[in-house]
């Protein structure tokens, strides 16, 4: 869905609980990206051609030059929004089309060659109120129930969420293999608090973000100690903060465990997208300026780890199915409303019920839950230990009450890779089907998986116009690991 229908589908899951599958937080035009905080830090080499192409081709179509300067560079859901709708018109100019309301639910491969896709078609007009599909231009009048898109090449981009792409792949025989990834909640703290720990006493009171409540609030909280903050002159940004340690004990063995996708000044919001499942993640505007700071605090789940035992039926998709039974079991603690079951950070670590719980920013409503009993023990223990162990000391007084963790956080990048070569990107086994992204394994944010969509266009040229002399723009391996913003 374009991203103007998008913003009602999730004005309508804020306000009604009601999910679209197709036009979500994370599915519909732009992506999983488009209603992030949209970070634009990557782990794959910040100053390599490729991420400086997309940096700049990102300024292209609007986005404020400083991203091509800064350190940890954003833009806010608000910028990303305007640009999507610059980069939708100029394709269109260049006499791209763009099917909206299509979901590809078939592969028409024969003899090892992809020729096309079949897609599920509703008109866009049936779901977007008639003047923003004039404003659109909708380009899908009257398309048929199922149609065929047939090509040269397909692109596989459909992100880690579209699980039944995934099953759809497996059963045609396309070759997947588990990847590891990682899971476990989002925690809330008042941005002052984070702020005090990061800046100190003496500076914390000097974050301004322009928001007359934020504000109020983080002079409020420095107020305590007057002394401090009005010595200093100048203003600091919200602050952010990263966390990690390779030895969160897990009762066995050690585990990776991070803070991740950290959001200063945002909100929490609904992942989900299917009925039934309850996952979330963090997403904010350009100036930052919520009362909350809050972050994915995640434990690593390895491909052929002992805890996804009961899942092996599923073969290569058993951490998939996994996700899903941890969302679903997060959906069904809070009575299905899509509320997110909480529990403040000290009784997590003191694995006790919180009898009261303080304010937080996902809007569907937060019940108090026993957040320790969700996921198998090893990773709760793991969790744990990196929090009491490890995240307090690198940040102290991180682990506090008024540190609200809210659940799941599962969707921190794909389970699965669709294997490809390395040198053609194909898909192994079918020709001219080209996986690329974060769903088909090769990417973990918004800058790898637009740099991995390059390197997949440079194939294709490659591939079918090596007869014009046309040369690829990019050597070298971008690949990324996956959770790596
Ligand atoms: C709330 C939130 C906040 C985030 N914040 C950040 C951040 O600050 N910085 C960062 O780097 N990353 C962030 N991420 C992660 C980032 O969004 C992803 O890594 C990135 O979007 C992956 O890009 P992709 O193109 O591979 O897949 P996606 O962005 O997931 O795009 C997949 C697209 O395929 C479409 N699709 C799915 N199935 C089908 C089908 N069957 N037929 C047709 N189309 C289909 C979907 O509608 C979607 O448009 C965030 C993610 C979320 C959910």
């Amino acid at each position: 869905m374009p991203v103007e229908a998008r913003g009602k589908s999730i004005g309508a899951l804020i306000h009604r609980r009601e999910i679209d599958p197709e036009s979500n937080f994370s599915f519909g035009e732009g992506g999983a990206g488009t209603w992030s905080d949209g970070k634009l830090t990557t782990r794959i080499g910040r100053n390599s051609g490729p991420v400086r192409f997309v940096l700049e081709t990102l300024v292209k179509y609007g986005a404020p030059e400083k991203i091509l300067v800064e350190g940890s560079p954003h833009l806010g859901t608000d910028n990303l929004v305007r640009l999507l709708r610059n980069m939708r018109a100029d394709l269109r100019s260049m006499g791209g089309e763009i099917h909206f309301g299509a979901r590809a639910d078939k592969f028409i491969i024969k003899d090892g060659t992809i020729e096309g896709v079949g897609a599920a078609c509703t008109p866009v007009r049936e779901r977007a109120r008639a003047n923003d599909s004039e404003e659109l231009g909708d380009p899908t009048p009257g398309l048929e129930p199922t149609k065929v898109f047939r090509g040269d090449a397909v692109v596989l981009a459909t992100g880690h969420s579209a699980r039944d792409v995934y099953y759809e792949l497996h059963n045609l025989g396309v070759k997947l293999e588990a990847k590891g990834f990682a899971v476990g909640f989002r925690v809330e703290h008042p941005q002052p608090l984070i702020n005090e720990i990061q800046y100190g006493k003496d500076w914390g009171g000097r974050v301004i973000t322009g928001r007359l409540s934020t504000d109020s609030a983080n002079a409020e909280h420095f107020a305590k100690d007057a002394k401090h903050y009005v010595s200093h002159e100048g203003t600091l940004p919200v602050a952010s903060y990263r966390l990690a340690t390779n030895e969160a004990f897990d009762g066995i063995s050690n585990r990776g465990a991070y803070s991740f996708c950290q959001c200063p000044g945002g909100q929490i919001v609904p992942s989900s997208t299917e009925d039934g499942e309850l996952c979330i993640n963090g997403m904010s505007f350009s100036k930052r300026d919520s009362m909350w700071a809050n972050s994915a605090l995640v434990v690593t789940v390895s491909p052929n780890d002992a805890i996804l035992e009961p899942w092996s039926a599923h073969g290569c998709l058993a951490g998939m199915e996994f996700q899903r039974d941890m969302e679903r079991k997060a959906f069904m603690l809070e009575g299905g409303d899509m509320s997110a079951p909480v529990q403040r950070l000290t009784d997590f670590v003191d694995r006790k019920l919180s009898q009261c719980v303080p304010s937080s920013s996902y809007r569907l409503g937060v019940k108090s839950a026993e957040c320790h009993d969700i996921y198998p023990e090893p990773l709760y223990n793991a969790l744990r230990n990196a929090i009491v162990t490890h995240f307090d000391k690198q940040m102290p007084g991180f682990l506090c009450d008024e540190a609200l963790l809210h659940g799941v956080e599962t969707r921190t990048s794909s389970p699965v890779r669709v294997l490809r070569d390395s040198t053609t990107l194909q898909a192994i086994g079918v020709d001219n089907l080209f996986p690329s992204g974060e769903g088909a394994g090769f990417a973990g944010g918004i800058v790898s998986a637009a740099v991995d969509g390059l390197l997949v266009a440079d194939a294709i040229k490659a591939k079918f116009f090596a007869h014009n002399n046309e040369t690829k723009l990019f050597d070298g391996n971008f690949a990324s690991v996956g959770y790596e913003y």
